[in-house]
């Protein structure tokens, strides 16, 4: 692995570590206001961030480099509504496509094709994680204070 490649797939298991940190933030949040199944779905979110960081650290370590962890900052802790909660969540998702995509420039330019299949997984996962959250977004729009304690119970069923 060359120097380039190494330097932004050890950033990106700060930045999954991140989320995961921003998640479970998330979810004491919601817990906290008594929404508690979108505290479920967020700790669940929490631990599929961190599967994504292993996931990096597991690729490294194939490609026989050691990962080295930074500091991971401290994320906030009141999120406001659900609605602007989830708001934020696709905001986030969407910078983590464009970290994702510039990943992939990197990877193009350095001829590094182990690094770009790795990271075709990860093209998927935030079209599909952007499609989720979009989704999220709309309904929470639509809803009046009733609809969201719907909502609640649905994202409640996620199962993993
Ligand atoms: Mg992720």
């Amino acid at each position: 692995m060359n120097k380039k490649v190494y330097k932004v797939f050890n950033e990106q298991v700060q930045a999954e570590l991140y989320s995961a940190y921003m998640y479970l933030a998330m979810s004491l949040d919601m817990e906290a206001k008594n929404y508690k199944g979108m505290a479920k779905w967020l700790y669940l979110q929490y631990e599929e961030e961190r599967e994504h960081a292993l996931r990096f650290v597991k690729f490294m370590q194939d490609c026989g480099v050691q990962p080295q962890l930074l500091q991971i900052d401290m994320p906030a802790a009141d999120y406001g509504t659900p609605l602007n909660l989830f708001k934020k969540v696709l905001e986030h998702e969407k910078y983590v496509t464009s970290r994702i995509y510039d990943m992939y420039e990197v990877a193009l330019k350095e001829k590094d094709y182990a690094a770009q299949s790795c990271l075709k997984w990860f093209i998927d996962e935030q079209v599909e994680e952007e499609a989720n959250v979009l989704n999220i977004v709309s309904h929470l729009r639509k809803a009046g204070d009733c609809a969201i304690l719907f909502m609640d119970a649905k994202l409640g069923e996620r199962e993993s």
